[in-house]
């Protein structure tokens, strides 16, 4: 047997204890503070224990929590509907609201199966799908994700799903350069399907800025628009898993709006409610909406929460004060500076390999040799140090690792509320810095 490597990874008992938290800070029992700079991962648009949201949600809870789905619609559930769809703009109309990510892209995925069903073509079973790719804990959910350090142990119970290449402009697939691998990702989608047979494939998903799995990396100019002729051709539906990228993340409230490119099915969670209760979306086109009430009545997915009035009002909360406060257009114009002036913090470092992506979505990846882009060995665990780091300078910041081949590589990303300060903005880059300064110095990196 082998020896377990000695890990830096904070175990649970070590965690330190949340107390509260005020706008983009947090402060846990010990009196020590943290800055918010990834929002969690990636979910607290708004900050923390925001006034107005704890206002609406105590509202709610003096009339009432919960009106189960089945006896009665609500105030919170039709303005959600209402402020998502204007948000989605297009056919984005129809949508089923419920607990987190996991069970929005599980709503897709159904929902997908089910529209090949009403249209006549109940072949179509099969999803196409990326590695590195990260769609969820549920089981349908994790057999279309790209992850596999996730998957490991449960290989063998998933369902049979064809993964591609990742389309990543800094690494792009064998045989494609930052230039091509748009194109190279489409005709991968496009001989994928001919592969299998059109006539049994349901649809596609991707990330349009590949979170967790990948760290922040954004499909290349073009790949979106190419994926959906592709799709279009072969009567494959579009998800987009936009539960890490959107709701305002990336600059534009969906982020394929920047392609100018709409999605048949849509998935949306973390900045929706913006944690301050669970909830996810699924969210799709009249298209479908209209095919699914003709044959079934309508969707035939949901849960007991499905729905639920609380998390709806928390929803409507925050959704209103994005809207009201012009936050997304914060985001896109704040986010250009921010990434700027981490490049300008971390340029010089050797080691920083690629700072990329949207909005109030950055990633950075860290390499061994910037013109190789050899990653780090694992051992090091250097995306580990940089949690661990920045954590004991004061900052929360979200690495991942194994972007490369599943086991190595390093990224951090960096997601902070859409209404920080441009003054906690310079904080975080300037926390980040130094946490990357300390980490590279204990692998004998700097
Ligand atoms: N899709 C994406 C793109 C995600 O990033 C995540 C979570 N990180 C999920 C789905 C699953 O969401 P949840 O953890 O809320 O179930």
């Amino acid at each position: 047997m082998s020896t377990p490597r000695p890990s830096i990874s904070i175990a649970a008992a070590e965690l330190p204890k949340i107390a509260y938290g005020r706008g983009s800070r947090l402060w846990d029992t010990s009196g020590k503070s943290y800055l918010d700079g990834s929002g969690g991962p990636a979910v607290y648009c708004l900050g923390h224990a925001h006034p107005e949201v704890n206002a609406a949600l105590v509202r709610q809870l003096e009339q009432v929590a919960h009106g189960y789905r089945y006896t009665f619609t609500s105030d919170p559930l039709e303005q959600l509907t209402a402020l998502v769809s204007e948000a989605c703009g297009g056919n984005l109309k129809h949508m089923i609201f419920v607990s987190g990510g996991s069970e929005a892209v599980e709503s897709a995925l159904k929902l997908a199966l089910q529209y090949q069903t009403a249209v006549g073509q109940p072949s179509r079973r099969h999803f196409i799908a990326r590695r590195r790719s990260w769609h969820g804990n549920t089981l349908g959910a994790m057999s279309v994700s790209g992850f596999e350090e996730r998957r490991a142990p449960f290989e063998g119970a998933l369902l049979d799903t064809t993964l591609l290449s990742p389309v990543n402009a800094y690494r792009p697939m064998a045989g494609a350069s930052a230039e091509t691998v748009a194109e190279a990702g489409a005709a991968e989608l496009e001989a994928a399907i001919r592969a299998r047979g059109e006539e049994r494939v349901a649809a596609f998903i991707f990330e349009p800025i590949v979170g967790a799995a990948g760290g922040a990396v954004p499909a290349p100019p073009g790949y979106a628009r190419r994926i959906r002729e592709v799709c279009d051709r072969y009567g494959v539906l579009m998800i987009a898993d936009e539960v890490m990228c959107g709701s305002g993340r990336s600059g534009n409230w969906r982020t394929l709006e920047h392609d100018g490119v709409e999605p048949d099915i849509m998935t949306v969670a973390k900045g929706l409610g913006g944690g301050y209760v669970p909830l996810g979306a699924a969210i799709y086109t009249s298209r479908i909406h209209e095919a699914l009430s003709a044959a079934h009545g309508g969707p035939l997915t949901g849960h007991t929460f499905t729905g639920h009035t609380l998390a709806c009002a928390a929803g409507v909360a925050v959704q209103s004060i994005v809207k009201r406060d012009g936050l997304v257009e914060r985001v896109r114009t704040a986010g250009e500076r921010f990434q700027n002036s981490l490049r300008g913090a971390l340029g010089n470092l050797e080691p920083v390999g690629d700072v990329r992506g949207r909005g109030f979505f950055v990633g950075v990846e860290f390499v061994a040799d910037r013109a190789t882009k050899e990653p780090f060995l694992a051992e090091h665990q250097l995306y580990l140090r940089v949690r661990r780091n920045a954590l004991e300078r004061g900052l929360i910041c979200y690495p991942s690792g194994g972007n490369v081949d599943g086991v190595r590589g390093d990224t951090a990303i960096l997601a902070p509320p859409y209404n920080a300060t441009d003054a906690e903005l310079q904080e975080i880059v300037d926390l980040f810095t130094l946490a990357v300064r300390d980490s590279l110095a204990e692998v004998g990196a700097l």
